[in-house]
């Protein structure tokens, strides 16, 4: 599988997310966006606190070019992901492999967002609904 926004190659990462969970990650080292399924998103965002030493946090570095959004397409299927929008922040998603991507750093700002309540809900749980 290659990363949608920069076409280099996705790693599967298995992480353990506590009380015996675990769950499986696509992690691309040069630009630090990740690809998840919505089964792991859910995982995830059940936790109280960001699973740091699970997820690696890679900031998208300044000087690597990515893909526009609206025009990446889905690693498996290969469908242009549809861009998501919610309270300032977007994610791409493919609704028919039920997978996000989300760009260096994203996963865990929108953790954080969607741990306060906010009007009609966060991105995640819109998507997830
Ligand atoms: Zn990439
Ligand atoms: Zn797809």
């Amino acid at each position: 599988m290659n990363c949608p926004a920069c076409r280099n190659k996705l790693y599967k990462k298995d992480i353990n997310l506590g009380s015996d969970t675990p769950a499986s990650i696509n992690v691309c080292y040069n630009c630090g966006g990740m690809w998840l399924m919505y089964s792991e998103i859910s995982k995830i965002m059940k936790l109280k606190i960001f699973p740091e030493t699970s997820i690696p946090i890679i900031e998208l570095q300044n000087g690597i070019s990515l893909i526009e959004e609206g025009t990446r397409e889905c690693p498996i299927c290969s469908s242009v992901l549809n861009v998501m929008q919610r309270h300032g922040v977007n994610v791409d998603t493919c609704e028919q492999c039920k997978a996000v991507w989300f760009d260096g750093g994203e996963l865990k700002r929108i953790f954080e967002l969607s741990h306060v309540p906010m009007p009609g809900g966060s991105i995640i749980q819109a998507i997830l609904a």
